[in-house]
Order: C-alpha cells, then sequence, then structure tokens
C-alpha cells in the first residue's frame, strides 16, 4: 500500500475522498478521471510573519488549494481559524468543485486558510495578515485563475484588503479579484446574506414536501456568524421559531422562540461576538443543542459536529447543512437509515458561491444589478439544483447527499474527459 499524501494526514480529507470514492460506482466514473480528482491540481503553503501589536513578529502559516482548474477560474473562501491545515482546506476545495458544478457555476474549487485565531487579533494586526498572504499568493491567483472570498473568520473587511493589496500590486482597481467585498468597493448587494438565503431556500422546499407549514415549524442553529445569523433571520422571516442557538462560546434556548433581531444586536454589541449572556433565553450545554427537538437543524459552524456519537441523538425531521462537512461519514450511513430529511452541504449552502458569481460577472461587465434581480435569480438557480438532487435521489433510490454528489462530480469529471489529457 502506498504512503498517505501530506493531504491524507487530515480526517476531514480523508471524508471528502471517502465520499469521492463512494460515488464513483455509482456515476460510472472513468477510473482514470477518478485519480485525477482525488488529489487537488495546485497548492501553495506559506509561512507569513508579521509585526504584532506588542512589537514581537509572529509567523503564521498559510494555505490556498485549488482542488480543480478545468471549468474556468478556480473559487473558494478563505478560513482563519486557529487549527486550519493543509488537508482541511484541500478537502474544503474539493467539495466548492461540486458545488461549483452543481450549480452550474463556470469555476473549479478553490480554498485558503491561515492558522490564527482572528477572535484574539486586532484589526491592524488582521490587516497585515491578510496583505502578506495577499503577496505571497500573488503567484497563482487572477480574476482568471482563482478568486477568493470569505469564509469562516473572515468578512468584506478581510476582501476589500485582499482587493487593495492585489490592485496596488498589478497597477489598476481589478475588484473581479474577490468576491464579497464591501458595496461601495463593487461587491454585490446580498452577498453577504446569499448563503444563509439559500439555505433557506432548501429548507422551505423540504418542508413543502413534509407538509409541513414554515411558521409550525422550529429550529435549532449551530454557529452564529455569517451563515447562521443569516438562516436565524430568514427563517424568522417566515414565521420559523428559532429555539436555540450556540457558537464556539456556549449554546442557549428559548423554547418560546428566540427574538433574532434582538440577538443580533446582542452579538454585534458584543466583542467576542457571542450569544452567550443573552437576557431573552437560557445557557444549555454545547451537547444538548444538536440533539434539542427541532423540525429543522442547521449544523452552520463547522465540520465533522454530527458524528457517529450523537447522530443517533438527533431529534429533527430535516438536517440543513450550513457549514460544510458538518456530517461525518459514520454518522451520514446512521442518517441514511433514519427519516430524517438530509440537505446536503454542497447544495444547501451553496447561496454564497452562486451570489459570488453574480459579482464577479457584475465587475468585469461594471454592470452593477439590483437587490430584486440578485434575490430572484438566486432563488431560481437554488430551486432549480434543489429539484435536480431531490429528482436524482428519487429516481436512483440514493440518499439526497449520493445524489448531490454524483451531479457535481459528474459535471466536472465530463469537462475533464471532453478537454483531454495534456500533452
Ligand atoms: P463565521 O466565522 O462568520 O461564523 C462561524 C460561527 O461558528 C461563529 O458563530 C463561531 O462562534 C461558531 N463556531 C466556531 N467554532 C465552533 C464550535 N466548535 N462550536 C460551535 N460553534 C462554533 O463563519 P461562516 O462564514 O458563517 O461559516 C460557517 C460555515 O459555513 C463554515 O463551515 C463555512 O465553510 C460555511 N460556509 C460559509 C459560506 C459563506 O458565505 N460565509 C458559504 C458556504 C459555506
Amino acid at each position: 500500500m502506498s504512503e498517505p499524501n501530506l493531504f491524507e494526514q487530515s480526517p476531514v480529507y480523508r471524508m471528502a475522498c471517502d465520499q469521492l470514492r463512494d460515488v464513483a460506482g455509482l456515476i460510472d466514473l472513468d477510473p482514470n478521471i477518478a485519480e485525477r480528482l482525488a488529489v487537488p491540481k495546485r497548492s501553495l503553503v506559506c509561512a507569513i510573519p508579521i509585526k504584532m501589536d506588542n512589537g514581537e513578529t509572529e509567523v503564521f502559516i498559510g494555505y490556498r488549494v485549488q482542488h480543480s482548474l478545468t471549468s474556468g477560474a478556480s473559487k473558494g473562501g478563505l478560513r482563519y481559524s486557529p487549527h486550519v491545515d493543509i488537508g482541511e482546506v484541500a478537502a474544503l476545495a474539493m467539495w466548492m468543485s461540486w458545488k461549483c458544478g452543481i450549480m452550474n457555476l463556470p469555476y473549479g474549487g478553490a480554498k485558503g486558510g491561515i492558522a490564527c485565531d482572528p477572535a484574539t487579533m486586532s484589526l491592524g494586526e488582521k490587516e497585515r495578515l491578510t496583505r502578506r498572504f495577499t503577496e505571497e499568493v500573488l503567484p497563482i491567483i487572477g480574476p482568471r485563475t482563482d478568486v477568493m472570498a470569505p469564509d469562516m473568520g473572515t468578512d468584506e473587511q478581510t476582501m476589500a484588503w485582499i482587493y487593495d493589496t492585489y490592485s496596488m500590486k498589478i497597477g489598476y482597481a481589478c475588484p473581479e479579484i474577490v468576491t464579497g467585498k464591501p458595496v461601495e468597493l463593487g461587491g454585490c448587494i446580498g452577498r453577504r446574506e446569499a448563503t444563509g438565503r439559500g439555505v433557506v431556500f432548501c429548507i422551505r422546499e423540504a418542508l413543502a414536501e413534509l407538509k409541513i407549514e414554515p411558521h409550525e415549524a422550529t429550529a435549532v442553529v449551530q454557529g452564529f456568524g455569517n451563515v447562521g445569523s443569516v438562516t436565524c433571520e430568514e427563517l424568522a422571516k417566515h414565521g420559523t421559531k428559532v429555539i436555540a442557538v450556540g457558537d464556539r462560546y456556549g449554546s442557549i434556548r428559548n423554547t418560546n422562540g428566540i427574538d433574532v433581531a434582538a440577538l443580533i444586536r446582542y452579538v454585534n454589541a458584543d466583542a467576542r461576538k457571542s450569544v452567550v449572556g443573552f437576557p431573552g433565553a437560557e445557557a444549555i450545554a454545547d451537547a444538548d443543542l444538536l440533539t434539542t427537538p427541532c423540525t429543522v437543524l442547521v449544523p452552520a459552524a463547522m465540520e465533522r459536529q454530527i458524528t457517529k456519537e450523537n447522530a443517533a441523538k438527533l431529534k429533527c425531521r430535516i438536517l440543513a447543512e450550513g457549514a460544510n462537512g458538518p456530517t461525518t461519514p459514520e454518522a451520514d450511513a446512521l442518517l441514511s437509515g433514519s427519516d430524517i430529511f438530509v440537505i446536503p452541504d454542497i447544495l444547501c449552502n451553496a447561496g454564497g458561491v452562486t451570489v459570488s458569481y453574480f459579482e464577479w460577472v457584475q465587475d468585469i461587465q461594471q454592470l452593477m444589478w439590483s437587490h430584486t434581480q440578485v434575490n430572484e435569480k438566486l432563488r431560481e438557480l437554488m430551486l432549480d439544483a434543489f429539484h435536480r438532487v431531490r429528482k436524482m435521489s428519487k429516481d436512483r433510490g440514493i440518499p439526497m447527499r449520493m445524489a448531490a454528489l454524483g451531479l457535481g462530480v459528474k459535471k466536472v469529471a465530463i469537462e475533464k474527459q471532453r478537454r483531454g489529457l495534456f500533452p
């Protein structure tokens, strides 16, 4: 048996590879193509030395992985998180390829990460880190090569710094180098909300199929950052009661329904941006959050949260994966034998990259769309993707995750096959 490659040290990467292997038989994937899809095309690891506010120099490790360059520029978020490693980034890049495939976007998948804790860094330190990272990855990024966007621990401001650094290097303003930037800099209206909105479009389709009215449903959401908070807002807008939420600092519950607008105000006023201590709810143990009885459970924090230990204890009708990779394969096997309607990550959270694509197109054309145009187009593409995946799942009698992977992988595989192998 060959030695594991450097990516395979990561359980998240092994999880992505297991999924690829499982779906290969289902779509008669040519083994020669499967071999190419199992390893990311290009990866860069760099040391990022920056001056901290206390005058000392600290060196952070940064990664950018481009899984596939077959379908167009590669596209994917940049994550700031303490334990991020090359394997995690490679897995996230692979999932981006399948996601873009499902949504028929002209992109390959990519992802980036810097091992750091943004919650403990000043704005100045984060700016220096971001600018130096951009400089380090300059040889492999570009609006036609690789386009970054926010992910866990990064936001519009991070994208603004990347945009500025890249533009200074090339000598002219190039907004299409990143998506998810501030609207004043050519960002797309509705991009910040797009992932959470897409999650809720999918949830509403699943509720309709199960004949549950949104106002009769309850929701539990893990993670109250970009994806989690917008998901809560959108659910509340449609009358669904959000009864428990949690973040990296703790979890809260109010079975009468949490006032989401008040919670967002509370979190924004908190230096750590945490839900802990919110007066309109009681504290609960983190371990009890995901197993709280509810109609819809939305993991919207990070990968590998639903495991073989807690999967059988879930008490929801719908599992809507806002985060990437929140369910381990062992947990997935347990869920596929249950009556839980799983909306898999590569479909459920694809609204973010979809509106990123709208932003990139607008920047290239220098023509801005209205809020209504963005949201209607997002809705149309999300519903189309949801129903294509649902149909394949029903026609073939396979779980939603396998159907989503089948569609996503097949799209990339066909493109690779048609282009052939160079030279
Ligand atoms: P974010 O940094 O804005 O928020 C992350 C949230 O998760 C925070 O509330 C944080 O406290 C919480 N969290 C972190 N570790 C946790 C833990 N161990 N337990 C419980 N909560 C924890 O990040 P985000 O952009 O909302 O991304 C969340 C997930 O959604 C990630 O998996 C990301 O890859 C995925 N995603 C994001 C986007 C996007 O557009 N931002 C698009 C697609 C997928």
